[in-house]
């Protein structure tokens, strides 16, 4: 099968052209209101040479020029408003609009954030159970919601587990010990706050080696990181032992909670022995994520961590909800963010917990996994699992064997699939799988729409063996080809400039 055009109702099409710039479309002497002219005695007090030499050069256009002009860019976007998401390791695509102008309430909005207490109860009572709730969720005892990012709940924990070493006097632990499968973000992390990293393989079936674990594990161990499930998308078989390893050599483990949304309600990592955890709340609970915007990394931790927690925390007493004083808890590693993080983002993992309920909550998970399996099932019709099943929210494919066959590798599927109408999936990522594909549907994703993706995926398959050239020029249809990402990166032309 051949296509150039989108085919599925779900997959939203290549879209409308490039745009010229406003200073392209520009012409001298259009414009869309009246500015007036300056006195002619304006620039008397000004210095020559602070004055410029050359007229400032500002685009000319009329209002409906700028309006269409800005209506065609934001066109070109691909969002999930539009069309199926597949990107792996970036969970949560569809995000609820009531939770939108929930966050949007004049009473969040208009709060400022030096507000006394006594007129911020609403928002503090907020915070406040949303700490409870993480703290549930997590079988945790205590929550910050200070971390504006997954990767910042990441150092805020290595801090609390070396604030937790130190004030033993366990001075030696230095190192932080990470599998090969985890989140980029948690070696980062580890030598950001001034450890040494230690990385141990993964077993071949994609869990951690325990022998390997055990024989890097040792008096110089200030913890373990452990991504959960694995950016292989496989929750962690051997999760007893290799606790009860971490915690025998005196370390504390770390859970990389981010995709939470494959184990709600069903798996708490404060139960299973996990020391400290961070939950992405722009994943799994509701704030859009993928465009770079604000998010929240909560951190939740058991008892013996609880006193390092950065505050301010909210607590409650007699006159109501409150946030610690300064100096209140002398042993908190301090602020990991001004004033109170990113409070939009809160109250729509709030509005979205109530909307749930614990039984909710569940049915996310199971519908996240079922899902992740179901399209798991259907691309191994066409490439390589390299890993047994089941998986969890998301699953690696691979297509070594169509690169061995045609020549043609994981960047020209991804290409294919924008002439498909699909955004790719994750590619090259995680490094330890060869031709690579990462892929995540999540919990909101229709039958028909995980189906239209699946026979997409596989009609590329087949053409790569009938007509690999035509793989390896895609995408067709997009405004643009193949682009030098590399340099993009590299030497980015930032400017427009008319000289071009
Ligand atoms: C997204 C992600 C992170 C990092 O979260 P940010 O909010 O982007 O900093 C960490 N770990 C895992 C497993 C993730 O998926």
């Amino acid at each position: 099968m051949t296509i150039d055009a989108p085919p599925a109702a779900t997959a939203r099409g290549a879209g409308p052209a490039l745009q010229p710039t406003l200073a392209e479309l520009s012409r001298p002497g259009r414009g869309g209101g009246k500015v007036p002219h300056p006195p002619s005695d304006a620039l008397d007090g000004i210095p020559t040479e602070l004055r410029r030499a050359s007229p400032l050069g500002l685009p000319e256009l009329n209002e409906p020029a700028v309006i269409r002009h800005f209506v065609n860019l934001s066109q070109l976007n691909y969002s999930v408003d539009a069309g199926f998401y597949p990107l792996g390791s970036c969970t949560m695509k569809f995000n609820p609009k009531v939770n939108e102008w929930a966050a949007r309430l004049h009473g969040f909005t208009q709060l400022h954030p030096l507000s006394p207490d006594q007129l911020a109860q609403g928002t503090l009572e907020l915070m406040f159970d949303l700490q409870s709730e993480l703290a549930e969720i997590g079988g945790m005892t205590a929550v910050s919601l200070q971390p504006a990012a997954g990767a910042q709940g990441e150092l805020t924990g290595i801090l609390m587990i070396r604030a937790y070493h130190q004030a033993r006097g366990d001075d030696d632990r230095r190192d932080v010990i990470v599998p090969d499968s985890s989140h980029g973000t948690n070696p980062a992390t580890a030598s950001m706050a001034g450890a040494r990293t230690v990385t141990v393989r993964s077993a071949p079936d994609g869990g951690v080696d325990l022998e390997v674990l055990r024989r890097a594990l040792g008096p110089t161990t200030a913890a373990v990181m452990l991504t959960n499930p694995s950016t292989l998308g496989l929750f962690e078989r051997r999760i007893e032992a290799l606790l009860e390893a971490v915690h025998q050599a005196g370390a504390l483990a770390y859970m990389d909670g981010a995709n939470m949304n494959a184990v709600l309600g069903r798996f708490r990592p404060g139960d299973a022995g996990f020391d400290v955890m961070h939950l992405n709340l722009h994943k799994t609970f509701s704030t859009p994520h993928g465009g770079g915007g604000p998010g929240a990394g909560p951190v939740a931790c058991a008892d013996r961590l609880a006193a390092y927690l950065p505050g301010p925390l909210v607590v409650r007493d007699e006159a109501g909800y409150r946030l610690e004083r300064p100096g209140e808890r002398p042993t908190a590693i301090g602020r990991v963010r001004a004033y109170q993080g990113n409070v939009g983002v809160l109250v729509r993992a709030y509005a979205y917990l109530r909307a749930h309920g614990a039984a909710g909550l569940r049915e996310v998970s199971e519908d996240a996994v079922l899902a992740a399996n179901y399209l798991r099932a259907r691309i191994g019709e066409g490439y390589q699992l390299p890993f047994g099943g089941p998986c969890k929210h998301e699953f690696v494919a691979s297509a070594s064997a169509l690169r061995r066959d045609t020549g043609v590798r994981t960047l020209d599927v991804a290409k294919r699939l924008i002439d498909h109408g699909f955004h790719p999936p994750t590619i090259y990522f995680p490094l330890i799988v060869d031709e690579c594909l990462l892929i995540e549907p999540t919990e909101t994703e229709s039958v028909d729409t995980l189906d239209a993706f699946a026979e997409a995926m596989l009609a590329i398959a087949r053409e790569a063996y009938e007509d690999p050239d035509r793989v390896k020029a895609a995408p067709s249809s997009a405004p643009v080809r193949r682009l030098d990402e590399a340099s993009a990166a590299r030497q980015p032309r930032l400017r427009w400039s008319s000289a071009r």
